[in-house]
């Protein structure tokens, strides 16, 4: 007589497997002694293998599942989320400043969404960049990191050429990399205007302008550019901030036409005040002020923020373009 399984003697099994590979890999983690970064990429690139194949597994059982058994499967997916129910299709996706507070959940958010994400930093962050690739790993996130200085256009030229030689393309784009350099104009250096202009706003050009024929020409991207709620708004001491993000916000309107009849849109993303380590690291009393003016009463989360991107980036989010999604708690309602 033939063994009849069941619905929960497949997901058992699925299970089982998938945590056993999980324990595998982290044992491997626990066990490596050698710092050397090129090794450390072979072993991620090998386990990344290890994880795409059990998210196909599991979305294939899945997928076979909800044919037998309608309606069933919903906490089955490995990806996918309340914002977009469906996971996408495994597009690649690059994120500038992504191992930073807010670009660490994006990233997290857009690989959960079954995308294979890389995350620049720049070279002073090589051991950081490589511990946080470490951390993500063990949340079973396999997110590959590639050094790049925004503010240096053939910089990012090299890193295009470079990923899309390696990944064939690069179909999401995330301007998320970022800088501030707060004073009054009156006491305002050049330099420091220089600086937040050339990170926050040249670097959307630099980094845009190397990946958009290679979109253009494969009739398919999604561009998010993380503005502010004070490049909508303004803020005291930011002359040179609300600028850069208001630039971004005029950039991705007009790329947004340029592009809209070839399958690419663009949008921005503009973040309230989130509570990453920089933000919850003010004085109590100060970030006790900062809430009291947002109407939700509290500060974002960088998750929130991470699942608007993947919203944006979302294949069935191709009918939104040179919109702006505000993540701000009611901040400003514009
Ligand atoms: P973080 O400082 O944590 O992240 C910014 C990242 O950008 C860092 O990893 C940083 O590296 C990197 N970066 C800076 N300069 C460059 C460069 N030249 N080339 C490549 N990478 C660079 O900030 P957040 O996560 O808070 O902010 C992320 C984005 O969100 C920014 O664009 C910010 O303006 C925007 N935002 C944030 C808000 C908040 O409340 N946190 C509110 C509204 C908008 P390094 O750490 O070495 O400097």
């Amino acid at each position: 007589m033939s063994t009849q399984f069941t619905q929960g003697d497949y997901l058992d099994m699925i299970t089982e497997f998938t945590d056993q590979l999980q324990k595998t890999r982290t044992d491997m983690i626990e066990n490596w002694h050698d710092p050397m970064s090129v090794s450390m990429n072979s072993f991620f690139e090998f386990a990344g293998i290890a994880n795409s194949a059990v998210n196909t597994i599991a979305q294939q059982h899945a997928a076979a599942l909800e044919s037998f058994f309608p309606q069933t499967t919903a906490n089955v997916a490995t990806s996918g989320s309340a914002v977009t129910s469906q996971p996408d299709t495994g597009h690649v996706a690059l994120v500038t400043g992504g191992i930073g507070g807010i670009g660490t959940d994006i990233c997290r958010s857009l690989a959960k969404h079954g995308n294979k994400v890389i995350a620049t930093f720049i070279s002073f962050e090589a051991e950081r960049a490589i511990e946080w690739q470490k951390e993500r790993l063990e949340e079973g996130l396999d997110i590959h990191v590639v050094e790049c200085d925004v503010t240096n256009y053939r910089a990012c030229k090299k890193m295009a050429k470079e990923l899309e030689a390696k990944y064939d393309s690069v179909d999401i784009l995330v301007n998320c990399a970022g800088i501030t350099r707060d004073s009054t104009l009156k006491k305002m250096e050049q330099e420091n205007w220089h600086a937040v202009l050339d990170t926050n706003l040249d670097s959307v050009f630099n980094v845009t302008r190397s990946f958009i024929n290679g979109m253009v020409k494969r009739q398919y991207g999604r561009i998010i550019n993380i503005s502010s709620v004070n490049g909508l708004k303004g803020q005291f001491g930011q002359t040179n901030y609300s600028a850069a993000k208001a630039g971004m916000v005029g950039f991705t309107k007009s790329l947004a036409r340029e592009l809209a009849d070839g399958g690419i849109t663009v949008n921005t993303v503009s973040p309230g005040y989130v509570g990453t380590s920089l933000v919850e690291a003010m004085p109590k009393e100060i970030v006790d002020s900062i809430v009291s003016t947002i109407p939700v009463g509290r500060l974002g989360k960088p998750s929130e923020i991470g699942d608007a991107v993947a919203f944006l980036a979302h294949t069935n989010s191709g009918y939104i373009t040179g919109s702006d999604i505000s993540v701000n708690g009611g901040l400003y309602m514009g």
